[in-house]
């Protein structure tokens, strides 16, 4: 069976790493794709070097861009990698613009599409991941739930009960891989186990308006008089925030390697995030996790583990925090989201490979 991984932005690597060892372990030839979407070294090298992610096979370089001129790069490297080496399996993880155009080319090119990280869904329109999400689950053949809700999500929007797998989820199989060596890891300095809270903001939603962004800092702002926060921040929000003045005891930090961030957050108080990694993260975590926007695509982080969706209200921001620290929620770890989501995906794509004769096409509608 010849594999293609595919990668492309800081949210896939992680996810990515567990599924290509996995893989290998059945006796798959596998190739890793990068597409280049995110690029540099904080956002990507230094992922490689955590995770022990062995280089790209191939790597597309597309770099920055629109939307549309990232989708159509990449769309174009894909299929003439498709083209040139013929493949079995196209593996696509997370929800960024490089998963939905990967799984769109496979899916053309008649190669069996499976997608990890399967129906998540946030119902807000206005997000991109959420585009990309419904779009990729939609061209695949094989979706790869990490929790119940997304198998029900899935079911609901008309996949055959064949084509759906609950998993679990492998972000958890790469944090527990390294929460040893994330814990060995010192803090930054000035900061100790329990005595500071974490930011982190790049949904466009939150950052892109610089009035928004500044409304939300002041509330970090207050939330700082209590806990010291530090930010280590994206390089879409750093963009932004460089005409905005900070409140004091929010300290802004370059964006950080894997081992590192992971470092932070378990030894955090409580965690200030519109990410969908941290949510998962912090509830293994056992962290309180306030998700400052309106929905989240990962309601069992709520239901089961340590987070809230508060919003971006200031006033709702300041008291779900002093709430949160005042009263931890309790967690409990979602099913399959015990380190072995990685082998279940191979061994799922490994059977369905050797019964593809039997293997139907997904239908022109549900
Ligand atoms: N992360 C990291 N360094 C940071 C911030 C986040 O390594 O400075 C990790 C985090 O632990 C998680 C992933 O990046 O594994 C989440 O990525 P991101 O928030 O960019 O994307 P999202 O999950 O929202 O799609």
């Amino acid at each position: 069976m010849d594999v293609v991984c595919v990668a492309g932005a800081r949210p896939n690597f992680m996810k990515v790493a567990p599924v290509l060892a996995a893989l290998e372990q059945t006796g798959a030839t596998v190739r890793l794709c990068h597409t280049g979407q995110h690029y540099d070294a904080e956002m990507s090298d230094t992922f490689f070097a955590d995770l022990r992610l062995r280089r790209p096979d191939v790597s597309f370089g597309v770099g920055p861009g629109t939307a549309a001129e990232q989708t159509g790069a990449v769309m174009v490297a894909f299929e003439r990698l498709l083209r040139d080496h013929p493949t079995d399996v196209v593996v696509v993880v997370g929800d960024v613009t490089s998963t939905m155009a990967c799984a769109l080319v496979a899916a053309k090119a008649g190669v069996l599409v499976a997608h990890v990280e399967a129906g998540l869904r946030s119902r807000d329109w206005s997000m991109p991941e959420e585009v990309n999400r419904v779009v990729t689950d939609r061209v695949s053949d094989l979706l790869l739930a990490p929790s119940a809700d997304a198998v029900a999500n899935l079911l609901a929007e008309g996949a055959r009960p064949d084509q759906v797998h609950l998993v679990g989820n492998v972000m958890v199989d790469t944090l527990l891989g390294h929460l040893d060596e994330a814990l060995a890891r010192p803090l930054p300095e000035g900061l100790a186990p329990g005595g500071y809270g974490v930011v982190t903001l790049h949904r466009p939603s939150n950052v892109d308006d610089a009035a928004g962004l500044a409304t939300m800092l002041g509330a970090l702002g207050e939330v700082a008089t209590q806990l010291p926060l530090v930010f280590p921040c994206h390089p879409r929000t750093r963009k932004v925030l460089e005409g905005i003045e900070l409140p004091p005891g929010l300290e802004l930090l370059p964006p950080l390697g894997y081992v590192a961030f992971l470092g932070l957050q378990a030894r955090a108080a409580l965690v200030l995030t519109d990410s969908g990694g941290v949510q998962e993260e912090t509830t293994v975590l056992g962290v309180p996790c306030l998700t400052l926007r309106d929905s989240t695509e990962r309601p069992v982080t709520v239901t089961e583990g340590t987070n809230r969706v508060v919003g971006t209200d200031p006033t709702a921001i300041v008291e779900a925090a002093l709430d949160a620290l005042a009263n931890p929620p309790p967690a409990r770890r979602p099913a399959g989201w015990d380190g072995r989501a990685g082998e279940r995906i191979a061994s799922v794509i490994d059977e369905v490979w050797r019964g593809r004769a039997s293997w139907p096409r997904p239908t022109a509608s549900p």
